[in-house]
């Protein structure tokens, strides 16, 4: 196959624009079946739901929702370590990285990775998650899928040589599954199978289609307010379900920006949390567009 792959130093910082990578992965995807098990376990032990109700699960499923989804991916994997939209202290975010392992959607390098590689080639060829290879493929079928670029380590980890090059965030990458089965066990001292089911199972899953929500609907339904030169959307509903990152063609626009909702009635809470550990003295050097730069990429 003919292709010219540059590599990245070792040691490089430099953003992986100027290190340009040609697809050379196949057009068809074999099943990772072990992946496809492990979702249609946790999808089949999300229906232990219908039988196992308490109220107190419920609210168990709630928070940590949250506290995965909002804090961990969206918070912590999307807007701290893959765009770096702020600063906080290192041992925050190792336990960012530790609680959006929680989510299940692999390892944060493996994660950043994914996702910077998203933002490289939205909606072209090389995308790994494009709903220009329709809406199933986008939502869930491209993890399920095997994808070297985004599944070998060697590869996938030179789009994070700020991650990749931090031992503790390997070792955080490698242990990723580990935490959730500590997180299964001390549930299940405290409440019970109910709350195991409730607290990981269906909490999983919802997290799982509200995250991947962003990457089908948030490019195919949903208002265009930026010229971002892909497909993505603003959409209400996901924004809602994903703490803000429903207003994803705002993302795309300005990548760098910690804030989502640009407008005043586009409600972001992530964004809303980071001003908190703002005010906190946490993060520092909050990233936001100037309005000269929101009035220049209008469409
Ligand atoms: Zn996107
Ligand atoms: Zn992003």
């Amino acid at each position: 196959m003919q292709e010219t792959l540059i590599k990245p130093s070792e040691n490089s910082t430099q953003p992986i624009e100027n290190n340009r990578v040609i697809e050379n992965t196949p057009k068809k995807y074999p099943i990772k079946w072990v992946t496809a098990a492990f979702m249609l376990i946790v999808h089949l032990g999300a229906l232990a739901a219908f039988f196992t109700f308490s109220w107190k699960a419920l609210m168990v499923c709630l928070v940590l929702h949250w506290i995965t989804g909002g804090v961990g991916i969206t918070l912590g994997y999307h807007r701290l370590l893959t765009h770096r939209s702020f600063k906080v202290p290192k041992w925050m975010e190792y336990v960012f990285s530790i609680i959006g392992s929680l989510a299940c959607q692999s390892g944060t390098i493996a994660w950043v990775a994914a996702h910077r590689l998203h933002h490289l080639k939205s909606d072209e060829e090389g995308d790994p998650h494009s709903p220009t290879k329709g809406f199933f493929w986008a939502h869930m079928g491209w993890c399920i899928s095997k994808n070297n670029e985004i599944d070998d380590y060697k590869r996938y980890s030179k789009y994070c040589p700020d991650l990749a090059n931090d031992p503790i965030h390997v070792f955080i990458n490698n242990s990723h599954l580990l935490w959730t089965f500590l997180l299964a066990a001390g549930l299940y001292a405290w409440g019970g199978w109910p709350f195991v089911v409730w607290g990981v199972f269906l909490r999983l899953v919802l997290v799982y289609h509200c995250t991947w929500f962003v990457n089908s609907a948030a490019h195919i339904w949903g208002y265009r307010t930026y010229a971002s030169g892909d497909l993505s959307t603003n959409l209400w509903w996901v924004a809602l379900l994903t703490y803000g990152e429903g207003w994803h063609n705002n993302h795309h626009a300005f990548q760098y920006s910690a804030r989502h909702g640009l407008k005043w009635w586009e409600v972001d809470t992530t964004y809303w949390m980071i001003k908190t550990l703002e005010f906190l003295g946490l993060a520092k050097a909050v990233k936001l567009p100037s309005p000269q730069a929101l009035a220049q990429a209008i469409r």
